[in-house]
């Protein structure tokens, strides 16, 4: 800690209490109540539940699936997201945008960010907002630049949309997945995610917890004693371990490590890699040269994995991939199993790791949760059973099911519906990393402990290092090692206008609280004065203030005006060219009609045909107007004839 001279406007204090995060759901419009549902947002697939009557109804999209690709994809006329989305990925891959959760929350110069550019074929900038990234793409024409904040809230409005039109009822409140290790910075982006989406989260919570309550409903796990739960959660992008404890219903999350970048997506890699190489050695050609080659292969790598997991061969074929030539190639599970077995077996470590952090030994785990859609791979599931000493896994609920249904539980259960089966299902959670402040020579003092349960409130004095120092200066960090440097600056704050007074009097009470979201607020407060106002909070990483938030919500609410609109002119087309065609079949069908009719019926519709093509911007009413007119004047002219008249 060390003395600042500013004199900054203070903000309100509101120490004791829950200070609202200076950007946070405050900024989603109010809402009247509505259905909520629970919402598991992947780095590759998402999906959405809800509970009705203590049983979880999972929502298929429109291709009948009950997982969504977490794909948008930008075309000269809309945004595809989903399925639609990820078809377009080998077609224009510049502008398709996946795994954005691995941008959420990130600033443009974050180590782990300047990994992942090099394997997205979409482009990510340095946004002139705090450093933060950005994703640029050619949206309808237009280079358009989004927050990952944006582009997450595209697949959050899909699946809003989906959980509407089947509950019959917009949907405006949700519990969000997220992985356990999230940081502060990237759960508040994805809080602000849900709400350009127009949704209130009503919670955040850890996918392995979510999912350990997923279980708990199916009562695979015996509510009466205390057991020891391990959650093994592999999922397309990310690697969760948790270990909880379950007794009369209740979960503890008491330790949670992982890897946020182990998962399928890898896996789907190296058997790119390798194939590229085959495609090398068969045909002389370099494919990495071409992203949408590439693309491609990678679409059929992973269809293949899938197929690896029931079966022991699986054949990629590629029709003219690269060059006009066709590419086939047959692959084996021990083929595959060779290519990943080192990111196989890392899996273990985290697992040895979240042990160790629960003081656990194995022979003590009572059940073994697998989630995730990569868990499928007979051997991660050979591993882990082998690791446990040849325990049996907890398979009963698809892995890719388990984290949603556990949130819409959750949705229900803060929506204050209280179902026989739902009754004194609690969760705690912990904290993934420990929180401190900086103190005397770059030396990280920890208020809040990693794996502290939450929410949770921490308390600590400090003082001054000087003599009539009249602000302090705090900077906030997460991370286990001692000296600062070490670790991940947070954000500073500072609290001015200090009594002048001798080096190590003044006490200045400082708090830590973390809410359920997991999301932390610092106060701080100088006890004899109370000189709680003058404090500033400066967030180093950027999140998206108000007057951001506001710009966005405000243009995705446009955005999805415009798209009703084309939607319902797009409705009133398909009407307008399903009447042509209706009249055409019945004047080439319909014996009874007279020659002469069925002629100018032809005609009339081959009129109509040649008006829209020549009219592709006609608005909605004018296309419905033009309906009706088809329809009055074929009426009219197939009655005229019946009765023997003149041709109108
Ligand atoms: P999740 O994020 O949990 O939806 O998991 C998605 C990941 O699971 C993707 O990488 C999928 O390729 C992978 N996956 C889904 N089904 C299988 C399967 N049968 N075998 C191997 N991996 C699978």
């Amino acid at each position: 800690m060390g003395a600042d001279a500013s004199h900054e406007k203070a903000q309100d204090p509101t120490i004791g209490g829950s200070p609202p995060h200076p950007h946070s759901t405050s900024v989603a419009r109010t809402q009247p109540k509505g259905p909520a549902v629970g919402i598991d947002l992947g780095t590759t697939y998402s999906c959405v539940a809800v509970c009705r009557n203590g049983a979880v109804d999972l929502i298929a999209n429109g291709h009948s699936s009950r997982t969504t690709p977490s794909c948008v994809a930008f075309t000269h006329r809309e945004r595809l997201v989903g399925e639609p989305g990820e078809t377009q990925a080998g077609l224009d891959p510049e502008n398709t945008v996946f795994c954005i959760k691995r941008l959420i929350g990130r600033r443009y110069n974050d180590p782990s960010i300047q990994l992942d550019l090099k394997n997205f074929p979409f482009r990510v900038i340095e946004s002139s907002y705090g450093g933060k990234v950005k994703v640029q793409v050619v949206d309808r024409g237009l280079e358009k630049s989004f927050y990952p904040e944006e582009i997450l809230a595209m697949v959050i409005s899909r699946l809003k949309q989906l959980a509407g039109a089947y509950l019959g009822r917009p949907v405006t409140q949700a519990v969000i997945t997220v992985p356990a290790y999230f940081d502060d910075a990237q759960r508040q982006a994805t809080v602000d995610a849900g709400a350009i989406a127009g949704l209130k989260v009503l919670r955040l919570i850890n996918e392995p917890a979510a999912a350990a309550i997923a279980y708990g409903l199916n009562n695979s796990i015996k509510q009466a004693e205390k057991r020891s739960i391990l959650v093994f959660d592999l999922g397309g992008g990310t690697f969760d371990v948790s270990v909880l404890t379950a007794q009369d219903g209740v979960f503890k999350v008491v330790a949670a490590t992982g890897d946020t970048h182990l998962g399928g997506e890898d896996f789907d890699r190296r058997l790119v890699n390798h194939l590229a190489q085959e495609f090398q050695k068969q045909h002389k050609e370099d494919l990495s040269q071409s992203r949408k080659a590439m693309q491609r292969l990678k679409a059929v790598c992973e269809k293949a994995k899938r197929t690896l997991s029931s079966h022991v061969t699986a054949v990629v074929a590629v029709d003219s991939l690269y060059k006009g030539i066709d590419f086939h190639a047959t692959v084996t599970r021990a083929t595959f199993e060779d290519l990943c077995s080192d990111l196989f077996q890392a899996t273990l470590l985290h697992v040895e790791r979240a042990l160790d952090d629960a003081r656990l030994k194995k022979a003590q785990v009572d059940e073994v949760l697998l989630v995730g859609g990569s868990t499928r791979i007979p051997m991660i599931q050979r591993l882990l059973s082998q690791f446990f000493d040849g325990k049996a896994l907890c398979k009963a609920i698809d892995p890719d099911e388990a984290v949603v249904q556990g949130a819409a539980i959750q949705a229900a259960i803060l929506t204050g519906h209280r179902y026989q089966n739902l009754q004194n299902l609690l969760l705690l959670d912990v904290t993934p990393v420990s929180l401190g402040l900086e103190t005397v020579g770059g030396v990280m003092d920890v208020l809040v402990k990693r794996n502290s349960p939450i929410p949770t409130k921490e308390t600590r004095n400090f003082s001054t290092t000087e003599d009539n120092q009249s602000s302090i200066f705090l900077k906030i960090y997460e991370g286990e090692r001692t000296l600062t440097k070490h670790n991940r600056l947070l954000g500073t704050l500072t609290l001015n206008g200090l009594q002048p007074a001798p080096r190590c009097v003044p006490v200045i009470v400082v708090t830590f609280h973390i809410n359920q979201n997991n999301i932390l607020t610092v106060s701080a407060m100088e006890k004899s004065t109370g000189y709680a106002n003058q404090l500033k909070v400066t967030d180093t990483r950027g999140q998206l203030d108000r007057e951001e938030m506001e710009r966005i919500i405000h243009e995705e609410e446009e955005y999805r005006k415009q798209e009703k609109a084309e939607q319902e002119k797009l409705e009133a087309l398909n009407s307008l060219e399903s009447s042509t065609l209706q009249l055409k079949r019945v004047a080439v069908q319909e014996a009874s009609l007279d020659d002469r009719a069925k002629r100018r019926v032809l005609e009339i519709c081959e009129e109509m045909d040649a008006w829209v093509e020549g009219n592709p911007c006609a608005p909605k009413t004018e296309l419905e107007e033009r309906k009706r007119e088809l329809e009055d004047l074929c009426y009219s002219v197939i009655t005229h004839f019946s009765t023997e008249g003149e041709k109108p």
